[in-house]
């Protein structure tokens, strides 16, 4: 287990875990749940964690996150209309429930 990417932003974490499990490099968020209190600002070390699941997978991770999708794709942000969540632009499905954001309309 390797921690690869740390945001405040859970949405950007859980991008990067949608993303690089698309490219077969298996890895979970860590302090998923920290600092989601309403009004607190969360320290540094709370921030959601993207970690991988397999130390081989490394350099790969840090290539693909190194790519930086994020910058090259400005969708617009969308709600999911099963659960509410609002998913940036660059998201297919929805981060919260895995709704696709194809059948929504
Ligand atoms: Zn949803």
């Amino acid at each position: 287990m390797i921690k690869v990417f740390s945001a405040q932003d859970f949405i950007e974490v859980a991008f990067w875990r949608n993303y690089l499990e698309q490219q077969d490099i298996s890895c979970q968020i860590r302090n998923e749940f920290l600092g989601s209190a309403v009004g607190e600002v969360p320290a540094i070390e709370c921030w959601p964690e993207l970690w991988i699941i397999n130390d081989n997978d490394e350099a790969e991770a840090y290539k693909y996150l190194a790519s930086e999708p994020l910058a090259e794709q400005s969708l617009p942000a969308w709600q999911c209309v099963c659960c509410g969540e609002q998913s940036e632009g660059q998201f297919t499905d929805c981060w919260n429930c895995g709704e696709s954001k194809n059948e929504q309309d």
